[in-house]
């Protein structure tokens, strides 16, 4: 189908484009790589009348790291990401889990801030941030303001963002060095979304889990940060009882929906054994 008609505007700013979203407000949206918006405006369950392209803001493209931080502005690509050498120094996981984002067409113009600002469950990136306790920065004419990617989503397609933000940057703790960490996913081919998936992040002293992040991502209407395992596993030596209990407590935050990828025992089941690949996979590659 062909989207409804819209209107225009390729702003060279974030200021500039926050401005024209607080001006024409809700009949508004803004475009990023247009991968997950423009298929849903040809299937009319978006019709805006106006379209923002963030596509001419290079003040939200590109990645660095300040400090203890890395920032990622919104309108960086996946193939921005996986192509980043020193990112994937700092932060491996990232190229490993936008690798499985789709396919090179999908990634070289979907963006991080799209991935992440949509509000899909199925999308790969959100459950990623969580696990990383990533910060995402929202801009809007009238200033800037902090919402922790934890406590940002809110059911699907429902987030902390307000209509008039922008997000315009995520900003990560950087991991410590000589971290541990894995994103896997089950797909029922190249390019589809998760049947389910779950990212670990995590650090080892003296054989002992130091600090962990867990992240699932596709068993529920958000993403879901794994609290009760990560609470379960830290200061454990990664023991088989020990990862029985987190992966139990992991499976019991899960709510998939019955749907082509399975039924939701399935798929809650297959949340658990992707956990506990990546675990194992993480602690292999974690310094002990
Ligand atoms: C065939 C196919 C397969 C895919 N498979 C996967 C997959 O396996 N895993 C996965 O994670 N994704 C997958 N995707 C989705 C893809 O990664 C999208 O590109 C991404 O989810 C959205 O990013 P985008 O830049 O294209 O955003 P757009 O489509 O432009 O925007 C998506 C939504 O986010 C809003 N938005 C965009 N940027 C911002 C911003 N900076 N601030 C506030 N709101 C914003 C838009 O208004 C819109 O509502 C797939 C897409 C396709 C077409």
């Amino acid at each position: 189908m062909i989207p409804g008609s819209f209107e225009y505007h390729r702003p060279s700013n974030v200021g500039e484009a926050a401005a024209l979203l607080a001006r024409l407000d809700s009949d508004a949206r803004v475009l990023a790589g247009g991968h997950s918006l423009i298929p849903m405006m040809r299937l009319r369950m978006a019709q805006p009348s106006h379209l923002i392209d963030l596509g001419g803001c290079a003040d939200i493209k590109g990645v660095r790291v300040e400090g203890a931080e890395i920032v990622i502005g919104a309108m960086t690509t996946q193939h921005d990401i996986i192509g980043n050498d020193a990112l994937a120094a700092a932060a491996p996981i990232l190229r490993e889990t936008a690798l499985l984002i789709a396919d090179p067409q999908v990634r070289y113009l979907g963006t991080i801030g799209g991935n992440t600002a949509n509000g899909d469950p199925g999308n790969d990136m959100p459950a990623l941030m969580m696990t990383l306790d990533a910060t995402y920065v929202l801009r809007s004419q009238s200033g800037e303001r902090k919402v922790k990617a934890r406590e940002f989503y809110l059911g699907p397609y429902d987030t902390a963002a307000q209509a008039q933000e922008i997000l315009a940057a995520i900003r990560i703790p950087k991991p410590p060095g000589g971290h541990g960490y894995a994103y896997e996913k089950l797909k029922r081919k190249v390019g589809d979304y998760a049947t389910a998936a779950a990212a670990v992040v995590l650090s080892m002293a003296g054989g002992k889990v130091g600090r962990i992040g867990i992240g699932l991502t596709n068993v529920a209407g958000t993403p879901l940060f794994a609290h009760d395992a990560c609470a379960i596993l830290t200061g454990s030596a990664l023991d088989t009882a020990s990862i029985d209990r987190a992966v139990a407590a992991a499976e019991a935050i899960t709510s998939p929906a019955n749907d082509g990828r399975g039924p939701a025992e399935y798929r809650t089941k297959m949340a658990g054994v992707m956990l506990r690949r990546a675990l194992a996979r993480a602690a292999a590659r974690a310094a002990q």
